[in-house]
């Protein structure tokens, strides 16, 4: 038996890096995936075809995660086209860093409203199916960044810590009728977007982790198929740091 069966889960942000990640190996434990992207069209197709060809149901959704509207409609045609809504993974993120002196206010909402409020937005438009489910697992991506803080971050630091008071919060008031909510927090991960850049960077950043490696979006997806499943039944309200022990 696989660990995800009969599972519907929707995953936002998909089309690339850890959320694709997590559409695959979700698929590769038996789930059937609904995911968004917000403009990567092509990739979200490429991984329609792919997660299908494992054998589950799967649909990208075209959904702009920080749209109050949007999440709401994304929801109701997921509960349409699956029957059910099991798991909320909250991936999608972006980031506009630079230092508090230089940044501007439009990036400072911006990336509160695509990290922070898209929670908000996706929590409540999931809420009422899994009440009326009587379960449900809610995954929110955080960073190391939320629990540590980080120079040059203070947008992307505040929404990824925000996360996490949120994601208890619903951990508090949505027990009662066994949803759970947890935070995974991502160390430093290897996508493609890491791939560009300058190597001795890269390796000196390797070389401070405990573990000795990046993480890949596979070693974020792991944690969530645990958190996702019936093996965390007893699991709400926590945060995960998945890091090769960068916190420690
Ligand atoms: P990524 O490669 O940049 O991918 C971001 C994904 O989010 C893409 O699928 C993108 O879709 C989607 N997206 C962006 N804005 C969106 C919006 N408004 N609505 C819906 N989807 C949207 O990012 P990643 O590195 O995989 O990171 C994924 C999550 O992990 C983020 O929350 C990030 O903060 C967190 N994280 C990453 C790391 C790391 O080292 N990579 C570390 C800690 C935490 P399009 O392709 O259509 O743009």
């Amino acid at each position: 038996m696989k660990l995800l069966e009969g599972k519907t889960a929707i995953v936002t942000g998909a089309s690339r890096g850890i959320g694709k990640g997590i559409a695959q190996t979700f698929a590769e434990h038996g789930a059937n995936v609904a995911f968004t992207y917000s403009s990567s069209e092509a990739a979200a197709l490429e991984l329609e075809g792919e997660l299908t060809a494992l054998g589950v149901k799967a649909k990208a959704y075209k959904s702009d995660a920080a749209n109050f509207a949007q999440a709401q409609e994304l929801a109701d045609e997921v509960l349409k086209e699956f029957g059910s809504i099991d798991i909320l993974v909250n991936n999608a993120g972006i980031t506009k860093d630079n230092l508090l002196m230089r940044i501007s206010e439009e990036d400072f909402d911006k990336v509160i409203e695509v990290n922070l409020k898209s929670v908000f937005n996706m929590t409540k438009a999931v809420q009422r199916t899994m009440l009326k489910q009587r379960k449900g697992s809610i995954i929110n991506m955080s960073s190391v960044v939320g629990v540590k803080g980080n120079a040059g971050q203070t947008n992307y630091a505040a929404s990824k810590a925000g996360i996490i008071g949120f994601s208890k919060s619903v951990a508090l008031e949505l027990g009662s009728r066994n949803i759970r909510s947890n935070v995974i927090a991502p160390g430093f991960i290897e996508t493609e977007m890491t791939a560009k850049l300058d190597e001795k960077t890269v390796q000196s950043w390797r070389d401070a982790i405990p573990l000795k490696r990046g993480g890949s979006p596979v070693d974020i997806a792991n944690a969530c198929v645990f958190l996702a499943s019936d093996m965390s039944a007893y699991i709400t309200g926590q945060t995960l740091n998945v890091d090769g022990g960068m916190l420690t």
